[in-house]
């Protein structure tokens, strides 16, 4: 893409009402828009990124057996009146011009277990593990977190129903697995845990994946041992001993919990009397698990795991584009080879941000280090002098010349990963 046809532009000055990084960062640099506390737009940067991230999470659900479809927005009050949840406090409700009751979603249990029931008969038609990708609604008091406590969010939520317990542990701990898959890909593995928490009725813990930052609103205990941690709830129950090995040895982090799963037991399937009919021929209630995870907030997690004074540093695979092609100085020539370049890149599926606008370099290279795409090239008289292009990571400080014939292969080599 070009960036003189982006219709968006980066913003000098730090929006004041921002007080979390990831909302002043993704606001300056034009990912993002804040229409009011918590709700925010996707530009066209920040939705590229937002489709990387979803696309990734996609892969892994469909690789666990996950089966999409898309759940209403838009509730009836007796769902939820059913499992008694009508009176959740962040729950947003309103009427219609009758004075009909609806509710916007702000989880899918109420709508997901009577669907799911219409299907299931049988012990045959069971495990069933369906997700969505979705808008959830959240009366939120805190929402001055940027994209990591949204009131309007994009949630991705899955449930599977299970015939025993045995058949929903195994597939929980996919589901684990598949997380961590997500968080490797999304760059910020190595600062996100497993975290004990309270499991409610059904087992000992929930699971909570945290991501170890100081913007985080949790605090996690980090065994230095097992490397699990335990949030606060559950240490506090264990006086200060980690649970899964009894060391002692604990190292309080702030967090971001970016994703977050549950054994939900037949809570919902027995609310809705949903029974199937086992192999020895009794009715019996399915047993459920739910797993969320927020590509938006995983959006805000990566920006305040992963930048520097001067911007954003994207991790490869959810980068809004590859490269970052900068021209500086004008002439035909330098032109012609920089069109060239950006055409040679378009047709190998790289994807690239090509300003071929006319400004500064200063301004440009500044520009450049706030979107934070993985690689900038820069071609000038002096690079061109020498039938070369620079090329720098954003995450490294020196830059390296690189013969122009041989750029396609090193970039292929680098980039399509
Ligand atoms: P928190 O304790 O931070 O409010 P939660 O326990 O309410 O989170 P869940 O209901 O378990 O969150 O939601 C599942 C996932 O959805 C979370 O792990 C997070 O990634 C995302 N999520 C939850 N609330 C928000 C929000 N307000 N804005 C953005 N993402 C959210
Ligand atoms: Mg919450």
């Amino acid at each position: 893409m070009r960036q003189s046809q982006l219709f968006t532009k980066t913003i000098k000055e730090t929006p004041r009402e921002e007080i979390s990084v990831n909302a002043q960062l993704l606001i300056r640099a034009g990912f993002i828009d804040k229409l009011m506390a918590g709700i925010y737009s996707y530009l066209p940067l920040g939705f590229r990124v937002f489709k990387k991230i979803e696309n990734i999470i996609r892969e892994e659900m469909n690789r666990i057996g996950g089966q999409e479809v898309l759940m209403p927005a838009l509730h009836p009050k007796n769902l939820w009146e059913k499992t008694d949840r009508w009176q959740y406090p962040e729950m947003f409700k309103l009427k219609n011009r009758e004075g009909k009751d609806y509710s916007l979603g702000w989880t899918h249990e109420e709508i997901i277990t009577p669907l799911v029931q219409k299907f299931v008969k049988s012990y045959k038609d069971l495990p069933v593990f369906v997700y969505q990708i979705q808008d959830k609604f959240r009366d939120e008091l805190r929402a001055k977190s940027g994209l990591l406590r949204g009131v309007e969010f994009i949630m991705k939520d899955l449930y599977s129903f299970h015939k025993d317990e045995n058949d929903l542990d195994e597939y929980y701990e996919k589901v684990k697995r598949a997380y961590f898959k997500i968080f490797q890909r999304c760059g910020i593995k190595k600062q996100t845990f497993l975290t004990l928490a309270s499991g409610g009725a059904f087992s000992d813990y929930s699971h909570e994946f945290q991501t170890i930052t100081p913007a985080g609103e949790d605090i996690i205990y980090l065994c230095q041992k097992c490397k699990i941690a335990i949030n606060k709830e559950i240490i506090e129950k264990t006086k200060y001993q980690c649970p899964n090995c009894k060391n002692k040895e604990l190292k309080i982090h702030k967090a971001i919990e970016v994703g977050n799963i549950f054994q939900l037991g037949d809570r919902f399937t027995r609310v809705f009397d949903f029974q199937f009919r086992d192999r020895d021929d009794k009715e019996k209630y399915p047993v459920m698990g739910c797993y969320g995870i927020g590509p938006g907030r995983l959006i805000g997690a990566i920006v305040e795991v992963s930048h520097d004074e001067k911007g954003i540093i994207w991790p490869k695979e959810v980068a809004p584009f590859q490269i970052h092609l900068i021209k500086i100085e004008n002439n035909k020539k330098l032109e012609k080879t920089a069109e060239k370049i950006y055409k040679d890149l378009q047709q190998n599926n790289i994807e690239v941000l090509y300003d071929d606008r006319d400004k500064s370099p200063g301004e440009e290279f500044a520009e450049a280090d706030l979107i934070g795409i993985p690689y900038r090239i820069v071609i000038s008289e002096r690079t061109l002098k020498n039938n070369c292009v620079e090329i720098k990571e954003r995450s490294r400080k020196k830059a390296s010349l690189i013969k122009m014939n041989r750029l396609l292969q090193f970039l292929n080599s680098k980039v399509n990963v």
